[in-house]
């Protein structure tokens, strides 16, 4: 199936669940941000809807948690082969909706697939732990449990991948999902919940991803209803706070990804060329719209010139444009409003700092959703700086001593990522000791995470961690677990309470 326009319900959801769609005053209008041209038209499920669903979800976990997590791989192994087989759709809608290079969009499926292998193996290898006991014949362990219904909420800018990181893990976990995804990717996300759709039919296991389509209402429907025991949200700062608040009232669970404001540290003693390369994808990757797209140049002074004529020059030579294109290296911005907040973050960049490259809004094909790559020199630190502008816009500052760079790594009420260029091990290490963010690198960039790793960052970035390494653990709940074959009844801390 290729990308057209379509309109749509939300699928997964019997027909009798649909006619209770109320929120005809939640009506979307998706267009791509490469022409404006309509991608697809849909309502957002109304919150009796969004109800039905996850009473429907609560009703497929409970007999999913039953089937032994090695058998859970049969259903992970067919929706790797279901997406594989819609790899193309999947690309071409990504870039169509979201505005990413080919390459890129073909990155991010290729996440979402290791995803589901990394998940195949985890039903190996999901493990409790044995601990010593003070009392005689007593047996100590730890087992973990799937927490019950998970609601996924994801941002616009990587719609596939990190509905994996989530959604894998969970269901990989004996949870079942309701994804909420962004009102800005709905065909992408239509086109993932078709094949879970058709893959979770054939296991016998209908409603065990689930997908609701609309916007912040719809979400916070989610977060709001009693069934999803944990909620996991990827977005703005500002989505975190309102998503964390509604969690805590009833204690769920919750796992936040929220934005960054990234980092990168240029030292004396850098590989100069090894830097520009991954300060160069950190900008223009996503068009500065991942969230650990490089926010902050940290350079020493005596490099900066030589390095910022280096990036300059080659940031001005970005092919901006259709990212369907293969000479095109930056696609637009997600919409004109994304657009619109670059073009006012410049404007008052303009009066504390000097623009050195780029700067401006452009119009292609009739929209205004395309931006230049743009390098700002701060004359004076101020307040912008600590808001995450969601463009290829990034703040240069000098520096003399690498305390001083680090201080101004950890400067921002953000922690997601970080990096240094150096070659010396020593300054590497101590980099890595004192950053606070949750991501911290050496010699590669803050862009381009792989799935191994735990994924996520400090401070207002929220604190949570999703994909590889134990991230399984967050989707599940742990029971501590004793069990005494003593035939008597020793108490702990030698309690003596019986005579
Ligand atoms: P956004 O906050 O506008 O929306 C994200 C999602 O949250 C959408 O699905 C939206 O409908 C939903 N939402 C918004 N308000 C809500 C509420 N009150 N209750 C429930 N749901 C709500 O973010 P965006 O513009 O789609 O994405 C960009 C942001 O996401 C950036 O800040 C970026 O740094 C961040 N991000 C973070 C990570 C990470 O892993 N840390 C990954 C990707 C994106």
């Amino acid at each position: 199936m290729s990308p057209t326009t379509s309109k749509f319900l939300p699928s997964c959801i019997p027909s009798e669940i649909t006619k209770n769609i109320a929120s005809e005053s939640f009506h979307y209008i998706k267009t791509s941000p490469i022409d404006g041209s309509l991608v697809a038209e849909f309502f957002g499920a109304s919150q009796d809807l969004v109800e039905k669903v996850c009473e429907q979800s609560a009703v497929a976990q409970k007999r999913w948690q039953q089937v032994p997590i090695p058998k859970r791989q049969a259903l992970l192994i067919d929706l790797y082969d279901e997406l594989l087989a819609n790899r193309s759709s999947l690309v071409e809608s990504i870039q169509l909706e979201v505005g990413k290079i080919r390459e890129e969009a073909e990155g991010e499926i290729q996440e979402a697939l290791d995803m589901i292998l990394f998940c195949i193996g985890l039903t190996r290898t999901l493990e409790g732990k044995i601990f010593p006991s003070e009392r005689m014949n007593h047996f100590m362990f730890e087992r973990w449990l799937p927490v019950g219904v998970c609601g996924v909420i994801t941002a616009f800018n990587f719609p596939v991948a990190v509905w994996a990181w989530n959604a894998m893990l969970a269901i990989t976990c004996g949870n079942s999902v309701v994804w909420k995804p962004s009102e800005l990717t709905p065909l992408t996300s239509y086109l993932v919940s078709v094949a879970c759709d058709k893959v979770c039919k054939k296991h016998g296991f209908e409603g065990l991803l689930t997908t609701i389509f609309g916007g912040k209402e719809t979400g916070s429907y989610l977060v709001r209803s009693d069934i999803p025991r944990l909620i996991s949200a990827t977005g703005s700062v500002n989505m975190g706070r309102e998503v964390n608040k509604a969690c805590a009232d009833k204690f769920k669970k919750v796992i936040l990804e929220l934005g960054g404001n990234n980092a990168v540290i240029i030292h004396e003693d850098a590989n100069l060329d090894q830097a520009l390369k991954a300060v160069y994808f950190g900008i223009v990757g996503t068009a500065g719209q991942r969230c650990t797209s490089i926010r902050r140049l940290i350079i020493h002074a005596s490099v900066f010139d030589e390095f910022l004529g280096k990036l300059a020059d080659l940031l001005a030579k970005t092919t901006i444009g259709d990212p369907r294109l293969g000479e095109t290296k930056m696609g637009p911005l997600i919409s004109e409003e994304a657009a619109k907040k670059f073009e006012d973050a410049v404007s008052v960049c303009k009066s504390h700092a000097e623009i050195v490259s780029g700067g401006k809004r452009l119009e292609l094909y009739g929209v205004r959703t395309y931006v230049q790559p743009t390098l700002v020199k701060v004359l004076e630190y101020f307040d912008l700086i600590n808001h995450e502008t969601f463009a290829p816009l990034v703040y240069l500052f000098r520096y003399s001593s690498l305390d001083e760079a680090i201080s101004l790594n950890n400067r921002v009420p953000q922690g997601l990522s970080s990096a240094i260029f150096t070659n010396d091990l020593k300054t590497g290490f101590k980099f890595l000791e004192n950053s606070d963010c949750g991501l911290a690198n050496v010699n590669t960039s803050t862009s381009g995470a792989e799935i191994g790793l735990a994924f996520g960052g400090e401070k207002d970035t929220g604190g949570g961690r999703e994909a590889g390494s134990d991230c399984w653990k967050f989707y599940m709940r742990r029971q501590s677990c004793v069990i005494n074959w003593s035939g008597t009844l020793p108490l702990a801390q030698d309690i003596k309470f019986f005579d």
